[in-house]
C-alpha cells in the first residue's frame, strides 16, 4: 500500500502571502533538484527556478550609462563590472507538491524535504491543504497553517456566513487559445463541445 499526495494547495489563494529568500531558493534547487527522488515531479521550489533565471538575465544599466545584454558580467561600453542585485525575495505562487499517477516521491519527501528543509526558509503566511490517499482508493485532506517558517496542523472549523459558489463555469474550450479570433463561430459551436470540454478536464 502506498500512500501518495494528490496536491498541495493554498486553501485562500488570495490571502496566502509566502515567500522565499532568492539565496535560500537557489541554495535549496542546487542540493535537490538533480535528485528526482526527492523533489516530486509537480513542486513550488522547481517553479521557482525559472524566476531566479529571469532575474539574472534581466538588462542592467552601468554606472556610465550603457544597458547591459543578457547576462554580460562587464560593461561593454567602459568594461566596469556589472553587478545584479535579483529582488531578494521570491513570491511564492503555489504551493505545490505531487506526483503524477501511483509515484510516492511526495509523500515520501514531503516530512523530511517539504516539512524540514524548506518551510524553515518561507516567511510570510499561507493556510495550505494536503489531499493524500491510498492508491485511488480514500481521499483524506490534511490542513497546516505556515506562518514564519513554522507549520502546524490544523482542525478546520466552518463559520457560516459564506457566500454559495457560483457554477456557471466558462467554456474551456472557448477558453483556450486555438480559435480566439472566432468568438462569433465559437459560440454556434458550444454546445457540440461541452462532451469534449468534460473529457479532457
Ligand atoms: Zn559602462
Amino acid at each position: 500500500m502506498t500512500t501518495r499526495i494528490d496536491n498541495v494547495y493554498y486553501l485562500k489563494p488570495e490571502q496566502a502571502n509566502l515567500t522565499i529568500a532568492a539565496s535560500d531558493a537557489k541554495r535549496l534547487l542546487k542540493k535537490y533538484k538533480d535528485d528526482s527522488n526527492v523533489l516530486p515531479e509537480y513542486c513550488f521550489l522547481r517553479d521557482l527556478e525559472e524566476k531566479l533565471g529571469q532575474q539574472t538575465k534581466d538588462k542592467i544599466k552601468c554606472q556610465c550609462g550603457t544597458q547591459s545584454y543578457g547576462n554580460a558580467k562587464f560593461c561593454r561600453e567602459c568594461g566596469t563590472k556589472i553587478v545584479r542585485k535579483g529582488p531578494a525575495d521570491i513570491e511564492i505562487e503555489s504551493i505545490d507538491w505531487h506526483d503524477d499517477e501511483y509515484n510516492s516521491t511526495a509523500a515520501d519527501t514531503f516530512f523530511p524535504v517539504f516539512v524540514k528543509e524548506i518551510v524553515p526558509c518561507l516567511q510570510g503566511h499561507a493556510a495550505i491543504g494536503v489531499t493524500f490517499g491510498d492508491d485511488d482508493i480514500e481521499w483524506k485532506t490534511a490542513h497546516a497553517l505556515i506562518d514564519n517558517g513554522t507549520l502546524t496542523w490544523c482542525e478546520l472549523q466552518l463559520v457560516p456566513g459564506a457566500e454559495a459558489p457560483d457554477f456557471e463555469a466558462d467554456d474551456l474550450y472557448e477558453a483556450g487559445d486555438e480559435e480566439d479570433e472566432n468568438e462569433d463561430e465559437d459560440e454556434d459551436e458550444e454546445e457540440d463541445n461541452d462532451l469534449q470540454v468534460v473529457r479532457r478536464r
